[in-house]
């Protein structure tokens, strides 16, 4: 019987620990972010590559490193197990021996939110909430509203006004309530924590709730997996709060724990855009959290958080890999992901792109090795941005 082994939750700042089945946002005594453990011993009795060959193909094959208890009620989109691809024109291009597009447009709603919101909505249900909300300037929304319907709970979203259509219309068409702001991310997040404090709305903003940092480690499972429990030499990932990139940092130590892999890591590079880059400038200076990124602008949305409360889980993992944190402009980015198209087959996000840009830098400064593997975070489809490539 394949069951969760989630024990606690542990705050990733000041290490206070809580009870794991209460419903529960930032750390209550320092207010960042809370981090779930599970009993790994256990896990690794039954998480084994051969009876992952037998399992489904999706997240939710990593079941035991996953919060939901009661697998019987999971209700799932198809969310994760998403192709790993080797772009040989691409990599050629590059000068590089093994590129590959870790491609997660093929998510359910077209991006890789779907996995973080899958963990967190069917686990927000399982311990009573009974609606949620969500602050988003695109792909979380519309990720929120698909699993908060096909699980039956009220989804309402804040999206600043200048949202592009599609993502709005995507919310909209999936039952959620829409309600746009005037004002960035951070403002959208003050009217969810009014709501949250009147209604009794359950707030899902990124890492201020524990488990969509879960889903979203499966990103790091998977790689592992596909790569035959060899991680890569350096992972590009686009970064807004930085989930994926600490849960995948997470997830290589859960996996390390488990046997399944040794203490090699791959340097993470976090790639951000020039007009709102707080952990790069950080990263610059030495610091240990990141400053507000004042009047924050790119037309990738994914990278539009001008504030990251798991900023020093962010920098810890890049500075502890050996990566780096890039910043690239939206012109670079958008012709990068037209390179990335036309080279490889995928209509990548711009956050995609940025990542391809990112490692065209690195190679011209002499920082990768030609056969050194190599790969990289496509977030989301570029279908929800035709309006930047018609
Ligand atoms: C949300 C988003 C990101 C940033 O993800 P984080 O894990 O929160 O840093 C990157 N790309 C796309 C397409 C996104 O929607």
């Amino acid at each position: 019987m394949i069951q969760s082994t989630l024990t606690h939750l542990e705050c990733g700042m000041c290490g206070a620990t809580y009870d794991a089945h209460q419903l529960i946002n930032l750390c209550p005594a320092c207010a960042r972010p809370l981090l779930a453990r599970y009993d790994l011993n256990r896990a690794a009795q039954t998480l084994t590559p051969t009876a992952l060959g037998e399992r489904v193909a999706s997240m939710w094959r990593y079941a035991e490193v996953l919060p939901v208890q009661d697998l019987g009620a999971l209700v799932d989109l198809g969310e994760g197990w998403t192709p790993l691809l080797r772009v040989p024109r691409l990599a050629a291009a590059l000068g590089m021996d093994q590129v590959y597009v870790k491609d997660e447009s093929l998510n359910p709603t077209g991006s890789f939110k779907a996995r973080g919101m899958a963990a967190a909505i069917n686990r927000a249900r399982e311990l009573g909430a009974t609606a949620l909300a969500v602050p988003s300037a695109g792909n979380a929304a519309g990720a929120m509203s698909a699993y908060a319907a096909a699980i039956g709970l009220p989804a309402h979203v804040f999206m600043p006004n200048d949202v592009p259509a599609c993502f709005r219309a995507e919310c909209a068409a999936l039952g959620a309530e829409v309600t746009l702001v005037n004002g960035l991310i951070n403002d959208c997040g003050v009217k969810v924590r009014e709501g949250a404090a009147i209604h009794g709305w359950f707030d899902v903003s990124t890492l201020k709730e524990p488990y969509r940092v879960e889903g979203k480690k499966t990103m790091g499972y998977e790689l592992a997996e596909q790569l035959n429990w060899r991680l890569p030499d350096l992972i590009l990932y686009p970064t807004g709060g930085g989930t994926g990139l600490i849960g995948m940092w997470k997830a290589f130590d859960e996996l390390e724990q488990m046997g399944l892999i040794g203490s090699e890591r791959p340097r993470m590079i976090s790639v951000q855009a020039a007009g709102c880059a707080p952990i790069v400038r950080a990263f610059e200076a030495g610091d240990e959290h990141a400053q507000l990124w004042e009047g924050a602008y790119t037309l990738a949305d994914g990278l539009r958080v001008p504030v990251a409360v798991g900023d020093f889980l962010i920098l810890r993992a890049v500075r502890a890999s050996g990566g780096t944190a890039l910043a690239i402009d939206d012109a670079t980015m958008l012709a990068a992901t037209r390179k990335l198209g036309a080279l490889s087959g995928i209509f990548a996000a711009p956050e995609g792109g940025a990542c391809l840009a990112a490692l065209e830098h690195l190679i011209d400064q002499g920082a990768v090795g030609r056969d050194e593997t190599v790969v990289i975070f496509n977030t989301g489809s570029g279908a929800k941005y035709a309006h930047l490539f018609a």
